[in-house]
């Protein structure tokens, strides 16, 4: 009996929390005006219900992100790597600049995991693979064709914020660089302005090697510029909405 106790309790705790990733989902989503989130919903579910959690390759996502699109933001489009903390706290007080986590898509799923079972119509959010475990898990696939179609449309200048508080502010292993740098194409992108933020026992500033390695990625005709800016510089722009954006660095 005990068992059937322990059994049922685990299976309920399990289903509350599939709920609650939905309900997260759906009321993020519904933060953005005209969209249907519940169709939403339905495209982001085929992508993983039913299917081995080590097996999603990253084109699962094209009919979720057909359904809710990254739209080019010329001028404003915001990268970045290592940097999570600073630069939403800049993105969410601030409306200089779009980061992917500022899309519907992008703020409708950052820090959740999910993912399928082979034989189950069910979205689980807890049980699944980590970033490393596989390499197509549901959450990594996802945020690779994410960061795949954002980067397709950056157009202007783009800013990228990279940390300088580590020796290898442009990892090759990164997001950034092993899909982000690689999809901007001269045609549309003016150029990469890296803002390397930095603190007092700063390690690394713009001369450091690996950004001569972002600087040979970067496809012929885009310009390149790095700014070393200590993160108290970033923050108090953050928290002041009077200073012009132009001004932050
Ligand atoms: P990064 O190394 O700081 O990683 C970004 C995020 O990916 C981390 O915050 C974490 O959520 C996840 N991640 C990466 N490696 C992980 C690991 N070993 N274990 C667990 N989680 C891990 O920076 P990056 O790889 O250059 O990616 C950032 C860029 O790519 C941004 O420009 C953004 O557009 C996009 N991106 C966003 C997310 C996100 O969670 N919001 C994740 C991946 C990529």
């Amino acid at each position: 009996l005990l068992l059937i106790v322990v059994v049922v309790v685990l299976a309920l705790t399990l289903s509350q929390k599939a709920d609650n990733l939905k309900r997260t989902f759906i009321a993020r989503c519904e933060k953005f005006q005209g969209y249907d989130c519940q169709k939403i919903w339905v495209a982001f579910e085929q992508a993983h219900v039913g299917r081995d959690p080590c097996n999603v390759p990253m084109e699962a996502y094209d009919p979720l992100f057909a359904e809710a699109p990254f739209k080019p933001a010329c001028n404003r489009m915001m990268f970045w790597s290592k940097t999570k903390d600073v630069v939403h706290d800049f993105t969410e007080n601030r409306d200089c600049f779009l980061t992917l986590e500022d899309t519907l898509l992008g703020s409708v799923l950052d820090g959740l995991t999910w993912c399928g079972k082979k034989g189950s119509s069910e979205t689980f959010s807890s049980g699944c693979p980590g970033w490393k475990d596989c390499e197509k898990n549901p959450v990594r696939s996802f945020w690779n064709g994410a960061s795949t179609a954002f980067a397709d449309v950056a157009c202007g200048d783009v800013t990228a914020m990279l940390n300088g508080s580590i020796t290898t502010p442009f990892s090759p292993t990164s997001t950034f660089a092993s899909i982000e740098v690689k999809r901007f194409n001269s045609m549309r992108v003016e150029s990469l302005n890296v803002v390397l933020v930095t603190r007092k026992n700063a390690v690394t500033n713009c001369t450091n090697a690996s950004l001569r390695n972002l600087q040979e990625e970067l496809d012929d005709g885009i310009k390149y510029n790095c700014t070393e800016v200590a993160e108290s510089q970033v923050l108090d722009c953050s928290s002041d909405p009077e200073k012009p954006c132009g001004a932050c660095w």
